[in-house]
């Protein structure tokens, strides 16, 4: 099998197969992410997808969901994704959730048509890493989208019928504008129909311009953000991380 860099298992299936699609992040940008610094973006070489889906189909024949590599294979046009989706079918004749990960922004090359035909090869569920409802928090934490991005991008999901997760990521304001950062995403996200909102607690990794801010006093962490396993300043070993 191919994979680049960091490889990304969503904790909730920790059993699906996993194929590379593309590898790093077309942002690379978000103030509190490391995981694809090192990793230029690049659509995988066909003959690289059709290898490992041949090796898959020698695994196991009978698996009914796969999960897309790396942080953001949605970005593909309809174009380059129909062709993938319909190799996986062809190796993978069981398969009946094609699950991948994207930012807000992804979607935006997709028409509703052309989200409709990609359920129907299979795209029945995606996740999006929001992080915020909040136009400030998105700019502080460089995200490239605003909330009517969102509510724009998510209701053509919801006509398209593709199912979506969404991520609030806590702690990513700080603790001066955590306040607006809850009740605005709240919002936002109450104006959307996600399958699920899931949270995650921010971790200042080593390298990241959050961790910077936080070091030179430019902003207070709150108390639940993890800071090289502790607490900021001081606690417990972490257990979660920031992801797309
Ligand atoms: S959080 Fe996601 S979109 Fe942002 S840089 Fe990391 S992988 Fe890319």
């Amino acid at each position: 099998m191919h994979y680049t860099g960091t490889v990304y298992r969503n904790p909730y299936w920790p059993t699906w197969p996993l194929l590379e699609i593309t590898q790093g992040c077309t942002h690379n940008r978000c103030k509190f992410c490391t995981m694809y610094k090192d990793v230029p973006f690049r659509m995988s070489p066909m003959e690289w997808i059709e290898e490992d889906l041949g090796e898959l189909a020698g695994m196991d024949k009978n698996s009914g969901t796969i999960q897309l590599l790396s942080a953001n294979p949605l970005v593909l046009l309809y174009d380059m994704l129909a062709p993938i989706f319909e190799l996986i079918r062809k190796y993978l004749p069981k398969m009946e959730y094609i699950y991948l990960a994207g930012r807000v922004t992804d979607v935006r090359n997709k028409s509703v048509e052309e989200l409709k035909k990609l359920k129907e090869l299979g795209m029945r569920e995606i996740s999006l890493g929001v992080e915020s409802g909040d136009d400030w928090t998105l700019d502080r934490i460089h995200k490239g989208y605003h909330a009517e991005d969102i509510l724009e991008q998510c209701h053509k999901l919801e006509e398209a019928g593709i199912d979506y997760w969404m991520t609030f990521l806590n702690g990513v304001a700080g603790r001066e504008h955590s306040r607006d950062h809850a009740i605005h995403s709240a919002e936002i996200f109450s104006r959307c129909r996600p399958m699920v909102v899931g949270t995650g607690g921010l971790t200042l990794f080593p390298g990241t311009p959050l961790l910077e801010e936080a070091e030179r006093g430019h902003s207070v962490p709150n108390r639940t953000t993890m800071w090289r396993g502790r607490i900021f300043p001081r606690g417990p070993t972490p257990s979660t991380r920031a992801t797309c």
